[in-house]
């Protein structure tokens, strides 16, 4: 038995939906992997956001009580379970939506980590194929993965957010899709003209505007680092700088870091 498969078994929870404080007071569910690149079990490395930019430097999922131990290890274990047993994971999925406490009510897919692969996004396109009753949401930085899979074809109880701050921005057209941008605060973000999702969660895929503002969480290290930029304008900055340093080597323009 692989070390993956021990610890999955060891560790099964109860539920794999849960609720954080945010998320209870508006009656949404949530599953959750680690962020960005961690160390597994056995060592190895993995990245849950292949297409994190600048959002990495400025992660809440990657200070505070996310590190706790015991928060980090439900983390890896429901990372294990869709990764490495993605039919498992489907199983349990939809069989735990069957339950009445989901009867209409959202799911936040990932308050932390992502749509790592075109298989673990496929395997919830089928959930929620096989759970009409539920309906789903989520922010993502998946854009070029998302406009291949899901635009054509996306389930009608799943609703999603683009967020900038990551490698794909570019592939976004601000003007005219539903993106998602972290302000230092609340004024910057009516400033610029976004809708300001504080009191719910869900108003990021609710809005009547397409251009969803979120204020920074109050961590004051990250608070510090940001400064007065978004996510959207240092990611935008980080490619401009790698563009110019592309054209004096001759390389030309990529957008990969
Ligand atoms: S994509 Fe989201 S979870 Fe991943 S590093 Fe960026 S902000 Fe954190």
């Amino acid at each position: 038995m692989s070390e993956s498969t021990k610890l999955t078994r060891r560790t099964v929870p109860k539920r794999l939906l849960t609720q954080n404080s945010d998320l209870r007071r508006i009656g949404v569910f949530n599953w959750t992997l680690p962020a960005f690149v961690i160390e597994m079990p056995d060592g190895s490395h993995f990245n849950v956001c292949p297409q994190a930019g600048v959002c990495a430097q400025l992660c809440y999922a990657r200070v505070g009580t996310y590190r706790f131990k015991n928060v980090r290890a439900a983390h890896i274990r429901n990372l294990l379970l869709c990764r490495d047993s993605p039919e498992e994971f489907e199983r349990q999925m939809t069989e735990e939506l069957r339950h009445n406490r989901y009867a209409e009510k959202w799911i936040r897919v990932h308050d932390s980590g992502e749509f790592f692969s075109d298989e673990y996004l496929l395997s919830w396109l089928r959930i929620m194929h096989s759970s009409p009753g539920v309906r789903f949401y989520c922010y993502t930085k998946e854009i070029s993965r998302f406009k291949r899979i899901v635009v054509d074809d996306a389930p009608e109880n799943f609703l999603w957010c683009y967020s900038l701050g990551g490698k794909e921005d570019h592939l976004i057209d601000v003007a005219t899709e539903r993106h998602a941008d972290v302000f230092p605060d609340v004024e910057a973000l009516i400033a610029a003209d976004y809708t300001d999702q504080t009191e719910s969660d869900l108003l990021s895929v609710l809005s009547t505007s397409p251009l969803v503002g979120i204020p920074a969480n109050r961590i004051p290290h990250l608070l510090k680092k940001q400064g007065k930029e978004t996510f959207g304008s240092l990611q935008r900055a980080r490619d401009e700088k790698l563009r110019v340093k592309n054209s004096g080597t001759g390389q030309g323009f990529a957008l990969a870091h």
